[in-house]
C-alpha cells in the first residue's frame, strides 16, 4: 500500500463515518467457535503437524518451492478452490484467519508457498466478474495431480510502498481487442513460477493509482517471463522474483470487472467524482487481517517451542522456567499474542459482515500481529539462549520469517499512517 493509497483509504473511512453507516447486519462476533471452524482448525492443524512442520527445515535450506508438499495439501483438499470456497464462505469470517493461523503455525515458507496463491485469488474474486472467477480461479490452483501457483504483481522496483507510482502500463489496441503490456514488477510471489498472473497496471498516468487496472495474464503468455529470484532472509520455501512485461499482448476479456466498468470508472474519476474502486488497494483490504493471522500463527509456534523448552532445561540446578524473568517472558508473549488475535478476528468479522473500517481496524491487526510476531520469535531465540541462535533449533527460522510481516502489504509505517489518518482526520505525513 502506498501513500496515496493510504489516503484515499483514510477519505473513504471518514466518508464511511460522516454518512452514519454502521455497517451490514451479519453474524454476531462470538469467541465460541462453532463445530465447522473446530473441524476446520483441526484439520489444518494436523495436516501443518504430520507434513509441514516436518518438513520445514529442509525447504528453508534448499530455498525452493515444495512441490511435493502443495500437491499433498491439493490431495487432502487443502490446495485448491473449493478449500478456498470454505474458508470465504463461513459468514463469521473467522474460518480463513483460523486456517492460516494454524498453516503457519506449521511453517511460515511453506505456508506461505501454500497460500501464496490466495493473493491472486483474492484480486479475480474481488474484481472480476462471475465469468472470470469461473474462468481464472481454477486455473490459479491447477489439479489435484498437476498443482499450479499464481502471482499477484503489483510491486515495482520504485513502486513498493508508493503503489501509485506504478510505471507498468496497458495500452488497449482497439484492432485486435487486446491490451499491452509493458513494465518491470518487483518481489513478486511465486512471480514467473505461477501459471496466472495478475499484473496491476497504468491505464492512465495522469490518475495515479485511480488510473491502475488488474489483468490477468494467461499461462504461457508470450512477453511474460521471470525476472532475478530474489534470495531472501526468510520464508525461503516461498519464490519470490521479478517478473517482466515486455510487449505482454492479452486478450481484452482479461482486464478484470471488464472495459465498460473501467471506463466508466475512469470518466468518473476524470469528472472529479470519488472513485471506490483502487484495483491493488481492494486486494490489501480484504487480505490484511489474513496475514495477521499467519504472524500470529509463527508467533504461537515460536512462544510454545520456548515455553516447553524452558520447562527442560535446566540452568543453576533448577529448570529456566522457575526465574521470573523467563516465566514473565513467555506471560508477555502468550499475552501479545492472544491480543493480536483479538484484532485480526475482530478486523475479518468487521470485514466479512461488511462493517465499515471506521479507525483502519484492518490494518490495526496486520500491524500488530507483525510486530508481536518479530518481538516474540526474538523473545523464544533469547529463551533458547546459545540454541535459540541455531539452525537446529527452529526458533531462529521463526524469527527470520516473522520479519516480513512488518514489510510486505503495507509496512509498519504504512499501516500507522493508515491508522493515524482515520481516526484523526488530519493528513498526517
Ligand atoms: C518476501 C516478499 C514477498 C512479497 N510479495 C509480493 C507480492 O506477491 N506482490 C507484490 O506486489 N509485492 C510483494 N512484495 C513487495 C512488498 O509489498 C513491498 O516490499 C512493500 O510494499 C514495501 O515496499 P518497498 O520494499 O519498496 O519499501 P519502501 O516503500 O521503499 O519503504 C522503505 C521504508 O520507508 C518507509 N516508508 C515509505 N513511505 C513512507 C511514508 N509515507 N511514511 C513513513 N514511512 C515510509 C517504509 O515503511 C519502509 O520502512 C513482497 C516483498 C517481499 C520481501
Amino acid at each position: 500500500m502506498n501513500d496515496s493509497s493510504a489516503v484515499a483509504e483514510a477519505e473513504q473511512v471518514a466518508a464511511d463515518a460522516a454518512a452514519g453507516d454502521a455497517g451490514a447486519e451479519g453474524p454476531k462476533f462470538t469467541l465460541e467457535l462453532n463445530q465447522d471452524q473446530q473441524d476446520i482448525r483441526d484439520w489444518v492443524h494436523g495436516f501443518a503437524e504430520g507434513v509441514v512442520r516436518p518438513a520445514a527445515a529442509e525447504w528453508d535450506e534448499r530455498e525452493e518451492t515444495p512441490w511435493p508438499v502443495i500437491q499433498e495439501a491439493a490431495k487432502i483438499g487443502l490446495y485448491g478452490f473449493e478449500a478456498l470456497g470454505q474458508f470465504f464462505g463461513d459468514d463469521t469470517g473467522l474460518t480463513l484467519p483460523i486456517a492460516n493461523e494454524e498453516l503457519f503455525w506449521g511453517d511460515a515458507g511453506i505456508g506461505m508457498a501454500i497460500m501464496g496463491t490466495s493473493l491472486a485469488v483474492a484480486a479475480i474474486f474481488g474484481q472480476g466478474t462471475p465469468e472470470q472467477m469461473g474462468e481464472w480461479i481454477p486455473q490459479c490452483f491447477g489439479t489435484e495431480d498437476d498443482p499450479k501457483v499464481a502471482a499477484f504483481c503489483s510491486s515495482e522496483p520504485d513502486a513498493g510502498s508508493d503503489v501509485a507510482a506504478i510505471r507498468t502500463t496497458a495500452k488497449y489496441d482497439e484492432a485486435t481487442d487486446e491490451w499491452v503490456l509493458n513494465g518491470q514488477k518487483a518481489w513478486a510471489t511465486n512471480g514467473g513460477i505461477a501459471d496466472v498472473h495478475v499484473v496491476i497496471a497504468s491505464v492512465d498516468r495522469e490518475l495515479r493509482s485511480r488510473g491502475h487496472a488488474a489483468f490477468v495474464i494467461p499461462p504461457g503468455t508470450k512477453g511474460c517471463e521471470q525476472g532475478a529470484k530474489v534470495k531472501k532472509h526468510g520464508l525461503r520455501a516461498s519464490h519470490t522474483a521479478d517478473v517482466h512485461l515486455d510487449d505482454c499482448r492479452i486478450p481484452g476479456s482479461c482486464l478484470l470487472g471488464g472495459k465498460e466498468k473501467l471506463d466508466e470508472r475512469l470518466a468518473r474519476v476524470r469528472e472529479g467524482k470519488s472513485s471506490k474502486s483502487q484495483a491493488a488497494m481492494q486486494t490489501f483490504e480484504a487480505s490484511r487481517p489474513t496475514v495477521g493471522a499467519q504472524a500470529i500463527g509463527i508467533a504461537r509456534a515460536a512462544y510454545e517451542y520456548s515455553l516447553e523448552y524452558a520447562k527442560e532445561r535446566e540452568q543453576f540446578g533448577k529448570a529456566i522456567i522457575e526465574n521470573q524473568s523467563i516465566a514473565f517472558a513467555l506471560a508477555d508473549m502468550k499475552m501479545e499474542i492472544d491480543a493480536a488475535r483479538l484484532l485480526v478476528w475482530r478486523a475479518a468479522w468487521m470485514g466479512r459482515t461488511g462493517q465499515k473500517f471506521e479507525n483502519a481496524e484492518g490494518s490495526m491487526s496486520k500491524l500488530k500481529a507483525g510486530e508481536v510476531a518479530v518481538w516474540a520469535t526474538e523473545r523464544a531465540i533469547q529463551i533458547l539462549g546459545g540454541n535459540g541462535y541455531t539452525r537446529e533449533f527452529p526458533v531462529e527460522r521463526m524469527h527470520r520469517d516473522a520479519k516480513i510481516y512488518t514489510i510486505f502489504e503495507g509496512t509498519s509505517e504504512i499501516q500507522r499512517l493508515v491508522i493515524s489518518r482515520a481516526i484523526s482526520g488530519v493528513h498526517i505525513k
